[in-house]
């Protein structure tokens, strides 16, 4: 409910006309404290409601301390028009009650209209760098009394170019209490540089556990025709491939154990853990792997929660995980640190649904390897033509290397949003299936 949150009486009247019922989770972690004035840095997706996650405490200050409009109190900043427009408009539904004005400075708009505008100095201003800049230049646009900078979709605003501009933007802001920064993804150097310019003692809120993803791990299927072709498979490319440590993920404990059966078969040294196990073999088999005495894991995702070992470059899963959340956390524990990781799922026809899931969930498309040596009749599901006829699967893209394409990302309602661990369809393209016990 957002009655929870200590927000004026005008904007819980917004929230409940906009039929906002339960905040979403990036909400609940980042209004608290925002409204207390702390800087935040929050890592969230577009299309988690993280636009109400700063505005509502950002209208909250202004209403708190209604002073005659003489100039600019908020400003924020985005990497394009269209979500500066959008943000406008959301930030215009929740002053609805209120008489805060906002104004919007994008390129592509009249210069003269903007500048009229400002010489009207509305409470928020929102905002793309460039052209803002040129306000500033031009003299039109004084942001020596903001209180609040919210830089949205920072990362994005850096991959566009606009890192100085921000900067420069940001040092204008000098007299700012309190400063917010959103990104979609944990972003490499350029962004750390950048929170730590801006940013006064943030309190950094992970809400997208995409963002756990290490960019340099490579992800990859390769299509199976039932788990004895699986389990060669994991033969082939433990003896194939380059690694210092691996971890292969089952969905049941049957299936660990079995793969670890015929792993110790072949000579492999290897350890189990799985729910059934105890804590002196888990605590056992994780010394093992961390002092390099054993170097191939075979695991539940219940028992290798939490697990963090350096130098595990190889993932490969034997099941594909029942949620997109799990397959993050699977993949997640290679490439850290900077190291360059490998992720592999086996999939077999019953694995391809959730693998599309996920690749939805992710926004990306996961390379397609086939291993010729041990090429098996499934190559995924067979398209069928409007006419009904089946086409072979073979005019799929089975041995595409070209690596991962990111499909583009959509922005849908997020209205009832469950909790954070199932945020997995946030794209609202296909609901993930609901996380069963992670083991059976
Ligand atoms: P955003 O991630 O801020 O772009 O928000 C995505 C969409 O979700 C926008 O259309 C918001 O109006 C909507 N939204 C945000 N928070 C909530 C909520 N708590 N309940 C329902 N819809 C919401």
């Amino acid at each position: 409910m957002f009655s929870q949150f200590a927000l004026h009486e005008r904007l819980l009247k917004a929230v409940a006309e906009l039929k906002f019922v339960e905040p979403t989770p990036v909400q609940v972690a980042a209004i608290p404290p925002a409204l207390e004035g702390r800087d935040l840095r929050v890592t969230a997706q577009t299309g988690s409601g993280k636009t109400a996650a700063f505005v509502l405490p950002m209208l909250n200050r202004l209403i708190g301390d209604a002073q005659p409009r003489v100039r600019i109190r908020a400003l924020i900043l985005l990497p394009t028009r269209e979500l500066a427009q959008q943000t406008l408009k959301e930030v215009e539904r929740f002053s609805q009650f209120t008489f805060i004005k906002s104004g919007l400075v994008t390129g592509g708009e009249d210069f003269k209209y903007q500048a009229a505008m400002l010489r009207k100095v509305p409470d928020v201003l929102i905002g793309t760098p460039g052209r803002l800049i040129e306000q500033l230049n031009a003299g039109n646009l004084d942001l020596k009394e903001v209180e609040l900078l919210v830089l949205d979709e920072a990362d994005r605003m850096l991959d566009m170019g606009f890192s100085d501009d921000v900067q420069r933007l940001a040092n204008e802001c000098a007299n700012r209490a309190q400063t917010l920064l959103f990104s979609a993804t944990s972003g490499g150097n350029g962004l750390r540089e950048m929170v730590a310019a801006v940013l006064r003692d943030p309190q950094h809120l992970r809400l997208n556990s995409i963002s756990e993803l290490n960019e340099g791990t490579r992800q990859q299927i390769i299509t199976a025709d039932d788990p004895a072709h699986k389990e060669r498979l994991v033969h082939w490319l433990l003896a194939n491939e380059t690694y210092q440590k691996a971890i292969i993920f089952t969905n049941t404990r049957a299936q660990a154990d079995r793969l670890y059966g015929r792993l110790v078969a072949s000579d492999h040294k290897v350890f189990v853990l799985h729910g059934e196990k105890d804590q002196k073999d888990r605590k056992l088999a994780i010394d093992r792997l961390k002092q390099g005495g054993v170097k191939i894991l075979v695991a539940t995702d219940v028992a290798a929660r939490g697990l963090d070992v350096e130098g595990l470059d190889l993932v490969i899963n034997f099941d594909m995980p029942r949620s997109g959340d799990e397959y993050v956390h699977r993949i997640g524990r290679t490439g850290r640190a900077g190291n360059d990781g490998l992720a592999i799922s086996l999939i077999c026809h019953n694995d391809w649904n959730l693998m599309s899931s996920v690749e939805r969930y992710l926004k990306q498309r996961f390379e397609r390897r086939v291993i010729k040596e041990l090429k098996g009749v499934y190559q995924g599901p067979k398209k069928v033509k409007a006419s009904g006829k089946a086409v072979g699967a073979k005019k799929k893209k089975t041995d595409d290397k070209k690596g991962a394409a990111k499909a583009p990302a959509k922005r849908k309602p997020v209205a009832k949003r469950p909790a954070a661990s199932t945020l997995v369809s946030q794209d609202g393209l296909a609901p993930l299936k609901k996380r069963k016990p992670a083991e059976e």
